[in-house]
């Protein structure tokens, strides 16, 4: 007898302002758990030199955009920073239904629909950066953007930070393996959560004696 149970996926939302690692977190997180994919985005946005159609984003024209989200096509859909940001909502569900966790990089409006829409598949993470100065430091840092996205996204930090009270967990990256041994204990955490072994009656009944 397999000793496997089988559970509903979750739904890992990371978000926090530009700066503060999350990328890096993301990627170490894809890297290190087999059993989580990461959600690709739809955006209207350019995209940028080192991204890759359908890794990073799938890059469509706004026409595009609109007629998904007309379809009902995203589990959740922002602005943000004046371009459109949309989560399929296709992939999710099946890889949710097939017992896999799905990473979000999504920002506090996407999560706050997620919480709508799946409370009970939801597990979000604020990542905060360990200071001012710091989170100054690292959005300078970034070669790809203007100088102008760069301070309005600076501009925009402190209002996406306020909204931390929003999130389940808080995790301030001060240091990213510490930061990252976190986010994996969440995870480890929340995948053993009773509502979500959908089969542990079963396991249980097994293990019993039942049938
Ligand atoms: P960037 O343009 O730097 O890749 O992302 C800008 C912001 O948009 C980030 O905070 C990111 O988390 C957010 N974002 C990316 N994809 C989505 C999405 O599908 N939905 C929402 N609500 N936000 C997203």
């Amino acid at each position: 007898m397999s000793s496997e149970i089988k559970r509903r996926g979750l739904m890992l939302v990371l978000s926090s302002p530009s700066g503060a690692g999350k990328t890096t977190l993301s990627r170490r997180l894809l890297e290190s758990d087999g059993s989580i994919v990461m959600s690709v985005s739809a955006t209207t946005r350019a995209m940028r030199p080192n991204e890759v159609e359908g890794r990073d984003y799938f890059f469509v024209s706004k026409e595009k955009f609109q007629a998904m989200a007309k379809a009902g096509e995203f589990l959740e859909h922002a602005t943000v920073f004046g371009n459109s940001y949309g989560t399929p909502a296709r992939p999710v569900m099946g890889a949710l239904a097939a017992g896999r966790d799905v990473l979000f990089d999504i920002d506090w409006q996407g999560a706050q629909q997620l919480k709508e829409k799946a409370r009970d598949d939801l597990v979000s993470v604020f990542i905060l950066p360990p200071s001012h100065d710091e989170l100054e430091r690292r959005l300078h840092t970034r070669a790809q953007d203007s100088e102008d996205v760069v301070r309005a996204r600076m501009e925009k930090a402190a209002g996406e930070i306020s909204h931390w009270p929003e999130y389940d967990y808080v995790i301030v990256n001060r240091d990213v393996d510490i930061a990252h041994t976190q986010i994996k204990s969440v995870l480890e955490a929340e995948r053993v959560r009773r509502t979500r072994q959908i089969g542990l009656s079963e396991f249980v009944s097994a293990l019993t004696g039942g049938e």
